[in-house]
């Protein structure tokens, strides 16, 4: 039985096989191994998938859609003529679209797959991609991180690697930061971080509005106004990024609103220097997951030995010059960017079958982002709701289950809902709702009955939660499974308007809020130990804005600001400070 390995991109996607002791791509019937992520729909309902989609964007972009991996997990779609389509069909037609060149390759059916994801994905992005892989009619055997796939392919053919590794993967439409360590084909994840909106397609946007710019229009009125014009102009910027590894300059013509080029109109030209001045920004906001990652890993730059670099953005010039100075060293690139993530994904496969060529090689991984439960604090005298509590931290190594104790909140509580978030925020509406539990059956008696929650997380993203009530022994256990991605505002509108109803000077009101806020972003950036501690003193700052107590007030803040500026994150009084 082979397990496919497919690497489902947000501009390509890849699939690739264990064969002979090594992982082989699959060519599509075009012979080539890119499978472009786009998809079409012709007037007569026939669907298009890749190459032939591609073609059709230029002359029917309405009839087309690539990027739709940007939209896993939301409930966002697409109208395409009568029908509309969310994400995870359309991948599905993509991935659909490569299991058949596979069982043509090889020549016989296949059902089962192992399909890649960006580290950062949250669960129900994984989910939704999951879902996917079932509408194509493939069982997926595991769904893993795109880094730890091109770590795999590393470490399998390196096999006296022995390295702290950093891996930088800029595809079309995300960006990961992975950080690990490899030794005697041991590969150990230790930290990951990300942007699930930022690839080689906002750096392709952004070159289009540039040229635009430099015609003197307006790249939104151009979009809203000419889409024909626009998607062809942005066809001419993509391949004209491409260019540029080769040629110092590039020159680019202006379509008609038809989408036709016209060869009498002045092209403007690109230099590689202007280029890499506009994408400027983009580049700077690689910087943040960086710093997250090595924070979390507890690493300087200089203990990395090696830095990789993954997925087709990575060959921008501008890209490679930004690394190296950042990062004090020459990224390595020794796989052909694209391939090296669809080959992980063939040996990831070839694990799970326990073929003997893989049998030395042992991989952990980490969890993404932070998972946790929603709790009432106690603060200013009374219970607020709408907080998160961790229960596993980011970058935990996985598999783990993990257990913490909580109490009830009010006299004779006969049930408590325990409902389950992800992400890096201090309050639960700023995280993703992952599900909820509900346990009956507490005893009448005071508040502060306990109860413990467990987390139990496996490397293919199922979270399974597991209460017990203290006193009873009763537990109710839930995998979650069917998440809801609504927020629940009015409980932070709650915690809003209580916060206005403290009476304090406005000009200490004003620097609280900035720092409180100042505070809250740092948090989300911050690994498990420092968070407690940095949640533990917003508590108590919080509770002194409320009691109204200036002495009590005055310690708290002073303690919470001593912490910031102790831990190298001083606060400079926020916007107003100083005038
Ligand atoms: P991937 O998702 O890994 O296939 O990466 C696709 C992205 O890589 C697209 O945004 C491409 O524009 C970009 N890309 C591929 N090759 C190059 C190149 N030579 N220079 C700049 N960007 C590239």
């Amino acid at each position: 039985m082979t397990i496919l390995g497919i690497d489902l991109g947000t501009t390509n996607s890849l699939c690739a096989i264990f064969e002979k002791e090594r992982p082989v791509l699959i060519p599509s019937p075009h012979g080539r191994f890119l499978t472009p992520s786009v998809v079409a729909r012709l007037d007569d309902g026939q669907i298009l998938v890749g190459d032939a989609a591609k073609e059709l964007r230029i002359t029917k972009p309405e009839c087309c859609v690539s990027r739709f991996k940007r939209w896993m997990g939301t409930q966002e779609s697409v109208q395409l003529g009568k029908q509309s389509f969310t994400a995870p069909e359309l991948s599905s037609f993509v991935l659909r679209s490569l299991k058949s060149d596979a069982e043509k390759y090889l020549g016989h059916p296949v059902s089962k797959a192992v399909i890649t994801v960006p580290a950062y994905f949250n669960d129900l992005q994984r989910r939704a991609t999951r879902f996917a892989g079932e509408l194509a009619g493939l069982e997926v055997a595991r769904v893993i991180n795109e880094p730890t796939a091109a770590a795999l392919t590393y470490g399998f053919y390196d096999r006296d690697l022995r390295k702290k590794l950093m891996v930088i993967d800029l595809g079309g439409g995300t960006f990961d930061v992975t950080i690990m360590e490899v030794f005697e084909r041991m590969l150990e994840i230790i930290s990951s971080s990300g942007e699930s909106m930022l690839g080689g397609e906002d750096f392709t946007d952004r070159m289009a509005a540039n040229v635009l710019m430099k015609y003197g229009l307006q790249s939104e009125v151009v979009e809203h106004k000419h889409p024909l014009q626009f998607a062809r102009l942005k066809q001419k910027c993509e391949s004209a990024k491409l260019q540029l590894l080769a040629s110092e300059t590039v020159s680019i013509g202006l379509p008609d609103e038809n989408g036709n080029m016209d060869p009498t109109k002045p092209s403007v030209s690109v230099h590689r220097e202007e280029f890499a001045k506009w994408m400027e920004p983009l580049l700077g906001r690689l910087m943040r997951p960086i710093e997250r990652a090595l924070r979390d890993a507890n690493l300087e730059v200089s203990q990395l030995d090696e830095v990789l670099l993954v997925g087709g953005a990575t060959r921008m010039d501008c890209l490679r010059h930004f690394l190296t100075d950042q990062l004090q060293r020459t990224p390595l690139c020794e796989y052909n960017p694209d391939e090296v993530v669809a080959m992980g994904a063939a040996i990831q496969a070839a694990l799970i079958e326990e073929n003997a060529a893989v049998e030395d090689m042992v991989m952990t991984d980490v969890c993404p982002h932070t998972l946790g439960i929603e709790i009432s604090k106690y603060l200013g005298g009374q219970f607020l709701p709408g907080y998160f509590e961790p229960v596993i931290h980011r970058n935990t190594t996985i598999p783990v289950s993990k257990e913490k104790t909580f109490e009830t909140v009010a006299a004779n509580q006969t049930e408590v809902l325990v409902r389950v978030f992800q992400g890096e925020g201090r309050r639960s509406a700023d995280n993703l709702l992952l599900g909820e539990l509900k346990v009956d059956g507490i005893p009448l008696g005071p508040a502060g009955t306990s109860f413990d929650v467990r987390f139990s997380y496996d490397p293919s993203g199922i979270l399974e939660v597991e209460v017990v009530i203290g006193k009873t022994g009763k537990s109710r256990r839930a995998v979650i499974a069917h998440p809801e991605t609504k927020m629940d505002t009015a409980q932070i509108d709650l915690i809003v308007r209580k916060l206005q109803q403290i009476k304090f000077y406005p000009r200490d009101l004003v620097e609280n809020q900035f720092l409180l806020s100042y505070s809250e972003q740092l948090l989300g950036d911050l690994p498990g130990g420092l968070r407690e501690e940095l949640n533990g003193l917003m508590d108590v700052f919080e509770d002194s804005m409320r009691r109204g107590d200036p002495d009590y007030f005055e310690q708290a803040k002073q303690q919470l600001l001593f912490w910031l500026s102790s831990r190298g994150f001083p606060f400079d009084g926020g916007p107003s400070a100083g005038t």
